[in-house]
């Protein structure tokens, strides 16, 4: 049994960075949303980072170290490396696909679980972790058939499996850049230069957080700055003031996450209330916590530090009354906006925000939209080029959670069967 692999439990990755370190951070993230077990070793002087890592000191360039339970080790690793690593990093099989989707969140993992069960040729194609955003949640609750909540690791580690047992095929560590549609195929290029024929797609690559903004936030990400719940980063905080801003679920969720192990939490809201924006069993919760705060009607008007955040300062949005807070720990998990840029070259129709419009939200006064190519009107979840659905976040209308993303994904592969059979 190595050092690392206790009896009953699986073996771990050790990472191996610099405290603080934006790289570090983004390796970390990725595991903890693969439901990866990892030990972070955070190095703080050249004298550990030679003994422990093995480099010549805390600014050496293969630092983050990654030590893999086989002892082999990665310096600096890509997503694409430790997928390669862990063996989930694969060539597309097939000339042309049934089905290819998008993003392997909720409602992509669900569409691939279905279709594959099916009997489609299915691919799923994710840019980075499988799980999407379900996949950086402490906790979901609400999920149906898991009474004591599941980790959104843990339940997108189950679909994965699900989805392959199925035998659908799941690129991982790809990103789709570009589509070209043509009456009965989509082609769709990744950022890696590969090349997915399909004979129908579904997008279901969901949204992006939304940032405070501020000129210098680049500057701290991943070194006191993290956009979403932070799932990797909480039994850091021990015993440190850690900000939340956000008044959704996914905020309250993080905040009550951290609770566990700050000494102190506190909520920033644009608005008066959560109970406004929160689901009532988080506002009950975040209530009794003697630990979490709320700061009503403020948001972050400016962050500063030396390399790492060292401080906020928070603004009165009806007052203008200023207040600065020392912390190293601020996550942001404010209402993000889908990316689908690439949808607009296309001529896909999308709202004013960026959504994916589909089926009965495409016609005005019962008629499909202009460019509309076929003697039907398109299907719900379809979107105005035939054979191209939307499924989950992304899609104009949905609502943001996960049961309906998952239900979206397998309402879509219903569509895709009826549009396959008249191609
Ligand atoms: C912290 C947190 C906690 C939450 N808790 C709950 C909860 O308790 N209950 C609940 O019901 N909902 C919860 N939600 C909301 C729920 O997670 C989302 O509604 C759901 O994940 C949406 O699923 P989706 O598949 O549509 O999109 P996403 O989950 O956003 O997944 C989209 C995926 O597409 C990938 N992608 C994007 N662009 C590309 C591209 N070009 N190429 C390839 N891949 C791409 C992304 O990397 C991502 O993995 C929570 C959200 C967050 C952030």
């Amino acid at each position: 049994m190595s050092e690392t692999q206790l009896a009953g439990q699986p073996p771990r990755v050790k990472i191996f960075g610099r405290s603080g370190s934006s790289a570090a951070y983004t390796v970390r993230d990725f595991l903890q949303r693969s439901d990866v077990p990892f030990d972070w070793i955070a190095l703080s002087t050249d004298d550990q980072a030679r003994e422990q890592a093995g480099v010549a000191d805390l600014k050496d360039p293969r630092l983050p170290v990654c030590i893999f339970p086989d002892g082999s080790r990665l310096e600096s690793p890509t997503f694409r490396q430790i997928t390669e690593k862990l063996g989930w990093f694969h060539d597309p099989s097939r000339s042309e696909y049934d089905l290819a989707i998008y993003g392997a969140g909720p409602a992509g993992l669900s569409a691939a679980v279905y279709a594959a069960s099916e009997g489609l040729k299915a691919v799923l194609i994710e840019r980075s972790a499988i799980g999407g955003q379900a996949g950086t949640s402490s906790k979901i609750e609400n999920y149906l058939g898991f009474p004591s909540g599941i980790s959104g690791a843990e339940l997108a580690e189950r679909a994965r499996d699900q989805a392959c047992r199925f035998g659908a095929e799941i690129l991982i560590a790809r990103e789709g850049v570009r589509g070209e549609f043509f009456p009965g195929k989509g082609v769709g290029y990744l950022a890696d230069g590969t090349k997915i024929v399909a004979r129908s797609t579904i997008c279901a690559t969901g949204i992006q957080y939304g940032r405070l903004n501020l000129p210098n936030e680049d500057q701290f990400l991943g070194s006191g700055l993290y956009y979403g719940a932070g799932l990797s980063e909480a039994s850091s905080c021990g015993d440190e003031h850690v900000f939340v801003v956000g008044g959704g679920n996914s905020a309250g969720q993080a905040a009550m996450h951290f609770s566990r192990f700050a000494k102190r939490v506190t909520i920033v809201i644009r608005g008066p209330s959560l109970k406004c924006t929160l689901s009532r069993y988080l506002v009950d919760r975040i209530s009794a916590a003697p630990n979490v705060e709320v700061v009503a009607n403020a948001e972050v008007t400016a962050i500063d530090g030396d390399g790492v955040l060292q401080q906020i300062l928070l603004t009165n949005r009806q007052t203008g009354q200023q207040q600065t807070f020392a912390t190293h720990w601020l996550f942001i998990c404010i209402g993000g906006a889908p990316q689908t840029e690439w949808a607009a070259k296309v001529n896909i129709v999308r709202d004013e925000a960026g959504y994916l419009v589909t089926g009965p939200d495409l016609l005005t006064d019962g008629r499909p939209p202009g460019n509309w190519p076929i003697d039907r009107n398109p299907y719900y979840m379809e979107t105005n080029i035939p054979g191209m659905f939307a499924a989950g976040d992304v899609r104009h209308g949905s609502v943001k959670r996960c049961a309906s993303a998952v239900g979206e994904g397998a309402m879509a592969v219903t569509f895709v069967h009826r549009y396959l059979a008249e191609v």
